[in-house]
């Protein structure tokens, strides 16, 4: 089941919370630096922005000049869980976002009724949801069985298409060296064996023209992406201040309702358990989401 936003709702819920920081900007502080587009889409494309800092206590840390980002996690609902405040965050400002979703996320369930086929339908339908809720503009499934991914060349190759079609400047992945997360949690497979190949898509295969030269024969031409951020890192050396985009983050949650059991709980968890890692000044809570970043070209 997947819970429906009526359309005004959502709109009203973005321009509140996109809008929170940059608003008294705009009212006259200094109506120069806001840069925020109204809605996603509505930035010309390819123009290089100027941010939006608004009220961000010294944790911004967003790069300064890039207009797109590509998502390559395993599962639907990685984007949301591993980054989804980001995500919103960089929608917000004018960014053009892509998912590209490697399974289908088809073994997530022990209800004896649930097929694997059925699954996968309402996962995608979950995804496409929560990627409404942020303003993603495009979602991209590469149909590989859940629980089964291995490092392979081909599903490099997938992913290396996916990026000289979409040419972003910076990568979000998962953090292939994360066994555990925080040193006790087991992390999924599917999620290290992801982030280790995408880092071998973006270097060198992407950018290098005789890696896949089939590709050339689909007008699709090498791309050297800029900057990787890992998420489910246990060396997180990258914030991203979320705090006013917690909302919109569970909103986007909730749409992947066939993974939560209980999302009051979930709710609760996250607005709780702020990451003891973060930067965080003493006088509000602070969320910010954490990663490792990775140089690949200057
Ligand atoms: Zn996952």
């Amino acid at each position: 089941m997947v819970r429906q936003y009526p359309a005004g709702w959502l709109a009203a819920v973005r321009e509140v919370v996109w809008h929170r920081n940059c608003w008294p900007v705009r009212a006259g502080r200094d109506a120069a630096r806001c840069s925020t587009p109204a809605l996603p889409g509505t930035w010309p494309r390819g123009r290089k922005t100027k941010r939006c800092r608004g009220d961000d206590n010294g944790v911004d840390i967003v790069p300064d000049r890039f207009d797109k980002a590509m998502v390559v996690v395993a599962h639907p609902d990685d984007p949301e869980f591993f980054c989804g405040g980001t995500i919103a965050r960089w929608v917000r400002e004018g960014i053009e976002v892509a998912y590209l979703i490697c399974t289908r996320g088809d073994k997530g369930s022990n209800d004896p009724t649930m097929t694997s086929e059925r699954l996968a339908a309402i996962r995608e339908e979950e995804q496409r949801a929560a990627g409404r809720v942020l303003g993603v503009h495009q979602i991209q499934f590469l149909d590989y069985r859940d629980g089964e991914l291995e490092p392979s060349l081909r599903l490099r190759g997938d992913i290396v298409r996916e990026i000289r079609r979409f040419r972003p400047d910076v990568v979000i992945t998962t953090d292939p060296t994360t066994r555990f997360a925080r040193g006790i949690y087991p992390n999924h497979a599917d999620h290290r064996v992801v982030g280790d190949v995408t880092l071998d898509a973006l270097f060198p295969a992407a950018g290098t023209r005789l890696y896949y030269p089939e590709h050339l024969a689909e007008g699709l031409a090498p791309h050297q992406v800029s900057e990787a951020y890992l998420a489910v890192t246990n060396e997180p050396d990258f914030w991203v201040d979320t705090t006013d985009l917690i909302d919109l983050k569970i909103a986007a949650l909730a749409c992947h309702a066939s993974q939560i059991g209980d999302m009051a709980a979930l709710e609760r968890r996250i607005r709780e358990n702020v990451d003891p890692r973060a930067p965080s000044p003493d006088e509000r809570p602070r969320y910010a989401e954490g990663f490792r970043r990775i140089i690949i070209r200057r």
